[in-house]
């Protein structure tokens, strides 16, 4: 494999953010490598949820007929159980989107936007490349440094580097850009079961106390469960043994019983995730811009990670193709700051909103006494008959999304998901 050592644009990651703004960049001519440091689309860490927006967004930039083929599940509703009674419902199919969530693999995901980039002149891709340092001259980033699976080491020189290598961002420790990180009170544990057929597409949250499980059914057939454990308690909990970690779910949804004891065998068939969330003040330098996880990460909580990745590489494309055609003066042609600075502004206003939805969320869920307990439920009763709930939930969920910058003269996308060799 060759690796272009000059491009215009260098995309350090191929998550969703960056495999996708790789693909939208592409499509407008513009020179673009994606390096991700693994060989296959397979992600340790990965959302599988698409909300609405999301879901809006691909389809109008043409990804609806590769969708399409490979297939989807659309999630219908939430609902929330605490201590056994029903809390709260949302019914997506009552928000004025239009369109509902989507569960789709996110290697299935990754594929698609990479088969509709693949054959474009000005795309290229560096599989297994990863980044080791930023190429910085006078204060201003002019490349990256990428570890090739052979051990060299290429220079590649761009106009602009983006970060889009996820939560723990090499590139923006490289880039001194200090990122806030804020631990939640729990960790999670998740883990997928086969679905039952006569499951339904509904997703639910169900909590006692300060356990809860969240069961989302996942495409095409499975059902994805994240139970959440207290701060580093993963060696606590396997100390109380295998059998007991299945006992505290099935007490939390007994239906589950049956399929924990069939299908989860051991501590390997579970994945642990530490939750926190990463803000920064600066998301850019001249030469540089970070997006998605990197930028500003999210947790599981409303499934909105994968939201937020995409919408930043939606609303970036246009910005970095205006910007490559209209250098400020006296930068030779890298893309400054000054430049990005509305697209930051506009996007840490969406993720903060998500994000402090987020912590309230699990504030709530993290709360353990009996008193607590009962102004919980009666919070969330009240939440659930409030008149402005869909509007508060839509506001969340379906956060203002960027479509109406979508560059829609869009040449027609591959509809096949390719492996990376
Ligand atoms: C348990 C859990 C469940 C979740 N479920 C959902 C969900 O259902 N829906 C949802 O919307 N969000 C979910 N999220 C959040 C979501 O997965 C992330 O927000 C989303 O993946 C961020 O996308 P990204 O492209 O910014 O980063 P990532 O998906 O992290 O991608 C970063 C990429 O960069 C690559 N990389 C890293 N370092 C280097 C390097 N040095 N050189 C080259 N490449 C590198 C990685 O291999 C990876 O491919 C969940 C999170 C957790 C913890």
């Amino acid at each position: 494999m060759t690796v272009t050592t000059e491009t215009d644009v260098l995309i350090v990651g191929g998550g969703p953010a960056g495999a996708l703004l790789g693909t939208l960049l592409a499509r407008r001519g513009v020179r673009v490598l994606v390096a991700e440091r693994q060989t296959s689309f397979e992600r340790e860490f990965r959302g599988e949820t698409l909300a609405a927006p999301s879901a809006v967004s691909l389809r109008r930039l043409g990804f609806g007929p590769a969708l399409d083929k490979h297939g989807f599940l659309e999630t219908e509703s939430v609902t929330m159980r605490m201590e056994g009674r029903k809390v709260l419902h949302v019914d997506y199919r009552r928000f004025p989107i239009g369109a509902l969530p989507i569960d789709i693999p996110q290697p299935s995901l990754i594929g698609i936007f990479h088969a509709a980039a693949a054959g474009l002149p000005s795309f290229s891709y560096a599989s297994g490349a990863a980044f080791t340092d930023l190429v910085v001259e006078d204060g201003t980033v002019r490349g990256a440094l990428l570890k090739q699976p052979d051990g060299s080491t290429t220079e590649v020189r761009s106009r602009l580097v983006v970060g889009a290598d996820g939560r723990f961002s090499k590139v923006r420790r490289s880039a001194g850009l200090e990122a806030r990180i804020t631990p939640m009170a729990r960790d999670f544990l998740s883990f997928k079961l086969p679905r039952p057929a006569d499951w339904g597409n509904q997703a639910e949250l169900i909590a006692d106390g300060d356990k809860h499980v969240m069961v989302l059914p996942t495409f095409p057939d499975f059902l994805r469960i994240g139970h959440n454990l207290p701060k580093r308690g993963l060696g606590e909990l396997r100390r109380t043994g295998f059998d007991s970690f299945r006992a505290g779910i099935a007490a939390l949804d007994p239906r589950l019983e049956p399929l924990l004891h069939e299908y989860l065998r051991s501590w390997d068939d579970t994945s642990f995730l530490e939750i926190f969330t990463a803000e920064l003040d600066q998301w850019a330098r001249d030469g540089l811009i970070l997006i998605g996880d990197a930028s500003h990460t999210c947790t599981p909580i409303l499934g909105q990670g994968v939201n937020v990745a995409i919408q930043d590489a939606v609303s970036l494309a246009p910005v970095i193709a205006h910007a490559l055609a209209e250098p400020l003066g006296g930068g030779h042609g890298v893309v400054r700051e000054a430049q990005l600075a509305d697209f930051v502004q506009q996007r840490r206003q969406h993720k903060g909103f998500v994000t402090k939805f987020q912590r309230m969320q699990e504030s709530a869920l993290a709360l353990n006494s009996p008193l607590q307990k009962v102004l919980r439920r009666n919070k969330y009763r009240v939440l659930d008959r409030l008149p402005i709930k869909y509007r508060l939930f839509d506001r969340v969920i379906n956060a203002p999304h960027e479509i109406d910058t979508i560059d829609l003269q869009l040449s027609s996308l591959s509809a096949t998901p390719v492996t990376a060799k």
